[in-house]
């Protein structure tokens, strides 16, 4: 008997069309009607003239989103784990030790990069839902004065919780170490100042404050990380994340081929980021700091608790702990089927815990606070 032929049968299905939801989980967020056009716009060449002038300005628009005169600064083709990669791979190299701090998912993940790429990663723990603490980073860096990075995350989307970037970056600094620091969630959600707080290497996200489309990661680097990886003793493993090479397409007036970049979806960060430089980056962190305080006062009057404390809770993330006897997935479910609302389950330990709310970017919007109150008010009762 033969084996059945399975390419015989024609697959034949609609178009695609998505439900119109209101994005309130950690990420992605709403995008602008802007954004959205941009997308599909027509396609040109990654050497086309025309886009290589697009290019140029993505990275000065992406400088002010960062607050930073770094020349090395655009945005890595692939989601925010591949900027995390980048960073990384490009710094870290085996034998190194590297202080990682890990108050949640992500730091986590951070211990995995290092390790993954030959390093020795020394974890500083605290607490899921507080802060990173400094003095423990400053006597990580007394027992351990080889260490040539300090790695944290600015916003941990897992908890809500923000580190004080500032001050950790100065402890590095002092110990002459490098930074590397995931602003996934932070990018125009709060304060990121990465000159005047002297971070080395930043990581992001163009699908949370942003507000762009899913599958970019802008980065940038120090002067000082930019020597260290020109001075790296070995090739960097990834060929894809090797600055060295990327960079002959991104940052070099000879534009060398390097890999297709996803032409349409730099097109949608480009008007994503004309939508924050119109807004102004300090007004953006504003609205952000505004709505959170709207959302805040609407879930504590329904007895919802936070589970960050104010100082260090991020507005654009906002966890509250899962009401006792409430049923998380079956509130979820009707949040999405009878409001097209999305909001963010709890990752890992937190899992079941609690609910995470999203003010990120374009979702930061009063009428989306409301809906999402009156939605909830109505789901609990
Ligand atoms: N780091 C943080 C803090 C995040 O919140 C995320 C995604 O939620 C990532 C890294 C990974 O980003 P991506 O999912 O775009 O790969």
């Amino acid at each position: 008997m033969s084996a059945p032929d399975i390419h015989s049968a024609r697959p034949s299905f609609a178009s695609f069309a998505p439900p119109q939801r209101t994005l309130m989980g950690p990420g992605p967020s709403d995008l602008h009607p802007r954004t959205l056009a941009a997308l599909s716009r027509p396609t040109v060449g990654h050497l086309d003239p025309s886009f290589v002038g697009m290019m140029d300005e993505l990275k000065v628009l992406l400088r002010y989103a960062f607050q930073t005169e770094n020349a090395l600064t655009f945005p890595v083709s692939g989601p925010g784990s591949v900027g995390m990669e980048t960073c990384f791979d490009n710094l870290v190299e085996p034998g190194d030790t590297v202080i990682v701090c890990r108050n949640g998912v992500f730091g986590g993940r951070m211990i995995e990069n290092v390790e993954r790429a030959g390093g020795i990663a020394i974890v500083v723990d605290d607490v899921w839902g507080e802060t990173v603490d400094p003095q423990k980073v400053e006597d990580a860096f007394k027992t351990h004065p080889e260490a040539k990075l300090l790695a944290f995350v600015h916003a941990e989307t897992s908890t809500g919780a923000r580190a004080d970037a500032q001050a950790l970056a100065e402890i590095a600094r002092r110990h002459g170490a490098l930074s590397i620091v995931d602003a996934v969630t932070s990018l125009a959600g709060c304060e990121l100042r990465v000159d005047a707080w002297g971070l080395d290497a930043v990581y992001s996200g163009s699908q949370k404050c942003l507000s762009s489309a899913p599958g970019l990661s802008p980065v940038t680097f120090s002067e000082a990380a930019l020597e260290r990886i020109k001075g790296r003793s070995r090739r960097v493993q990834s060929w894809f994340m090797d600055l060295n090479l990327v960079l002959d397409y991104w940052n070099s007036a000879k534009r060398t081929y390097h890999h297709t970049a996803p032409i349409n979806n730099l097109y949608a960060l480009h008007e994503s980021l004309l939508l924050l430089a119109e807004e102004g980056i300090e007004n953006a962190w504003a609205r952000h700091a505004r709505l959170h305080r709207m959302l805040r006062a609407g879930l504590e009057a329904m007895g919802l608790q936070f589970v960050v404390a104010e100082p260090w809770r991020l507005p654009q993330l906002n966890t509250v702990y899962v009401p006792e006897g409430v049923n998380d997935p079956e509130v979820r479910r009707r949040l999405l089927n009878n409001f097209n609302l999305e909001i963010g389950a709890g990752l890992g330990p937190l899992a079941g815990k609690v609910w995470r709310f999203g003010l990120m970017g374009q979702s930061c919007r009063e009428e989306n606070i409301i809906l999402c109150l009156q939605a909830l008010a109505e789901t609990l009762n």
